[in-house]
């Protein structure tokens, strides 16, 4: 038995002999399947080549990725607080030397999903270390490939994952698109932890907001005006999104605002 991994998403299956016959998440209309066709990896053949890279970005926050890139290059992001640690999002392997760090770190609490591009290895990150909760919103429960009892679907739009750090479903690219706000980061003027539920584009004071980015499908106008008005509540003036070029160092919350009135403008004219 093996456990497969999609190797044009990152998604880990449930352990079987065979590999799968098809991925959900690619197959779905925010992705594609690759014009080769869909391929798998042995999840015991990747250790051998792949290894985390960390990236501190600011005091308490560190980028995690897999080099080479599997996947969609997927990083996840390790959050410290007082009150424990929290991995935002996730990544298809996790190497040896980082579960090592993590524990002598004092372990993780949970492990935070925005959607369903980012499962990718929670399972396996969650059991190498200790069996933390996997925290992920239960409208987006039928794009899960590897089912595990450690993975914890939360309801509603709010939920408290530690004091100073909450889950907010603000929708949009997923039913379950969810934002970590984290009141304490850059220094005490709050950060936002975004997956593609905001997004960062190349012009970085501007984000935007779409069904599916390679696909190009946006999103209601009505929908970036609830997402506009969720955030318009939350304590941040930085923001980091799913990879290290997607940032907002500063007037992230002024950037929000913006790039939804530009969007709806656009969308309705
Ligand atoms: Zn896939």
């Amino acid at each position: 038995m093996s456990i497969w991994i999609c190797k044009a998403c990152g998604a880990h299956f449930a352990p079987s002999d065979d590999y799968p016959s098809h991925c959900v998440i690619c197959e779905d209309e925010r992705q594609y399947v690759p014009e080769s066709g869909q391929q798998w990896l042995a999840r015991e053949a990747l250790t051998t080549i792949h290894l985390n890279e960390w990236d501190e970005l600011e005091p308490n926050l560190t980028g995690i990725s897999v080099a080479p890139a599997i996947g969609i290059g997927q990083r996840a992001l390790l959050l410290q607080s007082p009150h424990g640690n929290v991995l935002w999002d996730c990544t298809a392997m996790l190497d040896e030397k980082t579960r090592a760090r993590i524990q002598e770190l004092g372990g993780l609490k949970a492990i935070c999903l925005s959607h369903p591009h980012f499962y990718t290895g929670m399972v396996e990150w969650s059991e190498a270390l200790g069996g933390v909760p996997i925290l992920l919103h239960e409208a987006d429960l039928a794009y899960i490939q590897r089912p595990s009892p450690l993975i914890e679907p939360w309801q509603g739009d709010r939920r408290e994952v530690l004091p100073g750090i909450a889950l907010h479903r603000l929708g949009g690219h997923f039913d379950g698109s969810s934002v970590l706000e984290w009141r304490a980061g850059a220094d005490g003027r709050g950060v936002l932890l975004v997956g593609d539920t905001i997004h960062v584009v190349a012009d970085r004071r501007w984000v935007s907001f779409m069904h599916s980015f390679p696909n190009a499908i946006p999103l209601p106008a009505r929908e970036v005006s609830r997402i506009a008005d969720r955030a318009a509540a939350l304590r941040f003036d930085r923001i980091y999104g799913p990879w290290k070029e997607k940032f907002i160092p500063m007037g992230a919350k002024e950037s929000v605002a913006r790039s939804a009135e530009r969007y709806i403008r656009l969308l309705e004219s």
